[in-house]
């Protein structure tokens, strides 16, 4: 129960000086919202902490405080007392550079939100019904009556925000509005989250946006569609490599569509996104593509590049699904 393994969390802080914090490749809202919030907390409770980054902070997100004490694995000079995973279902999700500094540190701590998470550190705190992260560990610190900064809980709310797609998911409970509305008696500034979140579209991601829905293919009576996101898109457009996010959910939010897949090259894989609306179970796709994730949201890796092979794969498991 969360206040067992909330007073076991603090316990494992209050012995520790030195303490990592980091999260998975790819960075996301709740990722970069809970990772920024633990650092902050930590910095509020006197330890010595270092988030570790081994990717780009999307352009959206370098509002968010606390991002300073980034640090790249090859900057890192001592080993870790403790190292707090965040939002990353395994070890493996965080990419080989920084589960090197998981491994090597004393005592790890995994706190999330994904359903196949592996429970892989000494200390797993997960809970698989919250829709974020960010959720997780706002009810963990509220737990342990820890007092809040305005820039933790802005941090919690955008995770909080983004992974509930502004609150719309079916993962969202009266406990995640409880939380939004104790986040915000620290006074969260809405209008900075919303501009910098969902108003700050870049011209070159607008651009790989339009690039992509120019390969739009609809299967099973359009209650399927597919885009591509080709090097040759990315290069043309100028995007980085975050700017094909939100794509996918562009797909599925067309009326017919039951099922939204983005197929995206990469050197030497194709990486897969899933989303659906209500009656698909994503995780059941993805899992036979190297991949996970949730109900809704999942995502996974094709190990060739071959872009119409891949595309046919995976139309032939999505239709057995519908
Ligand atoms: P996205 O499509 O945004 O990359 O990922 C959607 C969801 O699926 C995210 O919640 C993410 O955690 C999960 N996910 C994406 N890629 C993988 C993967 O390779 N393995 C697992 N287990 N989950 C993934
Ligand atoms: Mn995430
Ligand atoms: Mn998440």
């Amino acid at each position: 129960n969360l206040i067992e393994l909330s007073s076991t969390f603090k316990k494992l802080i209050d012995e520790s000086e030195i303490i990592a914090v980091a999260s998975h490749l790819n960075p996301d809202g709740d990722n970069l919202g809970s990772v920024t919030a633990m650092v902050g907390m930590l910095n509020k409770l006197g330890k010595d902490v270092v988030f570790i980054l081994d990717d780009k902070i999307p352009k959206s997100f370098k509002f968010l405080p606390n991002l300073s004490f980034a640090k790249a694995p090859n900057e890192l000079q001592n080993d870790f007392d403790l190292f707090i995973a965040l939002d990353s279902s395994d070890e493996n999700r965080m990419g080989d550079n920084i589960k090197k500094v998981f491994e090597a540190s004393k005592k790890t701590v995994n706190i999330d939100h994904h359903f196949s998470n592996t429970n892989y550190a000494d200390l797993n705190i997960v809970d698989f019904k919250s829709p974020a992260t960010c959720e997780v560990l706002a009810r963990i610190f509220e737990t342990l009556n820890l007092e809040l900064s305005k820039e933790i809980a802005t941090s919690l709310f955008t995770g909080l925000s983004t992974d509930t797609g502004s609150f719309k998911y079916s993962s969202v409970s009266s406990s995640t509005f409880l939380t939004a509305s104790n986040l915000f008696k620290y006074d969260v500034d809405i209008d900075e989250v919303t501009v910098n979140v969902y108003q700050s579209r870049s011209r070159e991601k607008t651009d790989l946006l339009i690039r992509a829905m120019n390969s739009i293919e609809y299967f099973h009576d359009n209650k399927i569609a597919l885009v591509f996101v080709t090097k040759d898109d990315m290069e043309k457009s100028k995007a980085e490599k975050s700017d094909a996010d939100g794509i996918v959910e562009f797909v599925r939010d067309i009326d017919t569509v039951e099922l939204a897949i983005l197929l995206k090259e990469k050197d030497d894989c194709i990486r897969l996104s899933l989303r659906s609306k209500s009656n698909i179970d994503c995780t059941k796709i993805a899992s036979k593509f190297n991949g996970g994730g949730h109900v809704r949201a999942s995502g996974g890796t094709i190990n060739h590049t071959d872009l119409i092979k891949a595309k046919e794969d995976i139309i032939k498991v999505a239709e057995e699904q519908l």
